[in-house]
């Protein structure tokens, strides 16, 4: 099974010039659905994770089934207000502007193994948004998976150092 077969590609979307790589085929697809996750749990496993964080709202799609399998945790990164009880947060650049992303203060305990799992790795200002809260919270960044990688745009510069895991590049 090839995944890419399952990423549409939609032409300037969200706005000109941009190409948006869609994960919702793959997503709604059993199969494929399933190889996905598997090869983010076998990496998952190597890790030997305590507990997995995924950013809103496609990081939810693709970590819960992994931290399913696991029988881990799963705590979700969230834009500011949409969590209801003390939260930690951290100021971010997007492909497409700006936002704060919060993660509840209880969410990771410190010294917790950590595996970030998202769809899609572009400038990589989530990824590292989500690996400061992490951090802050004394967890342990053990490793980031993500479906996609948009290799021209150089997020893995902005987490150098940090293991990561991607299925498909574009
Ligand atoms: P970054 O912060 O620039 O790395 O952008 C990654 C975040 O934006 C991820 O949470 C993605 O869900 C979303 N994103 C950016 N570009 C795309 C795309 O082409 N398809 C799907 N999601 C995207």
């Amino acid at each position: 099974m090839n995944l890419k077969d399952y990423i549409a590609s939609i032409p300037d979307y969200p706005k000109e010039g941009v190409i948006f790589r869609d994960i919702s085929p793959l997503m709604g697809d059993g199969d494929a659905y399933r190889e996905a996750t598997k090869q983010i749990v076998d990496y998952a496993k190597e890790k030997q994770i305590d507990m997995i964080v995924g950013p809103e709202a496609r990081g939810f799609i693709i970590g819960c089934p992994v931290a399913y399998e696991l029988g881990v945790g799963f705590a979700p990164a969230r834009k500011k207000g949409k969590l209801p009880r003390e939260t930690i947060e951290v100021d971010y650049g997007l492909e497409y502007g700006e936002a704060t992303l919060t993660l509840h203060k209880d969410a990771i305990k410190p010294g917790q193994r950590v595996l970030i799992c998202d769809d899609l790795l572009a400038t990589g200002g989530t990824i590292a948004a989500t690996i400061e809260l992490i951090e802050k919270l004394g967890g342990v960044v053990a490793g980031c998976a993500f479906l996609v990688e948009l290799t021209d745009l150089n997020g893995r510069e902005k987490i150098k150092g940090y293991d990561i895991l991607t299925l498909m590049d574009f």
